[in-house]
């Protein structure tokens, strides 16, 4: 298989949290045998959103915050795509922060994984939703009076039936975090801690305080306890899967997406109007 690479140029930061989440993920399709015509991996604004143009399957660089529309656009035209979202901390956490609750109790069968490096990177170094309370940036210069959002604690609260947290200094578990999200039959939601070396250098910090969920035996099917791993931030850090369940998908609850894919079938006799309700 191919090694999934483009010509592009790779031009974040030397150093950057990103690089880890691309060479992860790229490995992940390949040790999945994922064949990349099936891809479509789809990316919003912000430094994270170059991840498409660096690997070789098919993307859409789309507008900010709006990463889980147009993937579940894809997935609800063609079911049997691959369909990986992409998007930033600033991204999912602000302005497309309405789209996570929905995915997750359609239990849309898409991949979202979220570069979350608690700054915008890209503006150089503004506050952002998941950024700690204190923090000094260009637009906090006193440092941020804000609580910062707990995405973990959000995503199981919205439903999702597939919820973990990755580590950028920490490849090989964040490859094996990818391998269980695309298998995951249904919404599959990564938070992956990324530094950003330019604006918020956080490998010291993570590195010092994060621990593999899987080491001491945690059970992702306990949703309480999911949910007690989740609200665990300071002193130590909990990384790996915290919630796996099996669940319908959307695509199972709506009969005129069963079978052959859109894509693949005359629709003009279809009737779509059960689905269009469903959907509106
Ligand atoms: Fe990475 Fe930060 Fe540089 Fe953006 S600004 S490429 S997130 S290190």
């Amino acid at each position: 298989m191919k090694d999934l690479s483009t010509k592009a140029k790779v031009r974040w930061c030397p150093g950057c949290g990103n690089f880890a989440i691309l060479i992860a993920f790229k490995r992940t399709l390949i040790e999945l045998q994922i064949e990349p015509e099936r891809v479509v991996a789809v990316a919003g604004i912000g430094c994270h959103g170059r991840i498409v143009d660096y690997i070789n399957v098919n993307s859409i660089h789309t507008i900010h915050g709006r990463v889980i529309p147009i993937a579940t656009g894809i997935k609800l035209a063609n079911k049997d795509l691959m369909v990986v979202g992409f998007a930033g901390d600033g991204d999912a956490y602000a302005i497309g922060l309405g789209h996570l609750p929905h995915a997750a109790r359609r239990n849309i069968d898409i991949k979202y994984i979220v570069h979350d490096n608690m700054v915008f990177g890209l503006t150089t170094g503004q506050v952002a939703p998941t950024s700690p309370k204190g923090m000094k940036t260009r637009s906090t210069p006193y440092g941020s009076v804000e609580e910062p959002l707990n995405p973990i604690a959000f995503a199981l609260a919205c439903g999702c039936t597939f919820v973990a947290r990755g580590f950028s200094g920490e490849l090989e578990h964040l490859k094996e975090i990818f391998k269980r999200a695309l298998t995951h039959r249904g919404f599959a939601f990564v938070d992956v801690l990324q530094p950003c070396v330019a604006f918020n250098n956080t490998y010291e910090y993570f590195r010092k305080r994060v621990y593999k969920l899987e080491e001491v035996g945690h059970d992702p099917t306990d949703f309480k306890l999911a949910m007690k791993r989740a609200l665990e931030w300071g002193d130590r850090v909990p990384i790996g899967v915290f919630y796996s369940v099996e669940k319908p998908t959307l695509e199972d609850e709506i009969p005129q997406l069963c079978g052959t894919p859109l894509t693949l079938r005359n629709i003009s006799n279809i009737d779509i109007t059960p689905a269009y309700t469903y959907l509106r």
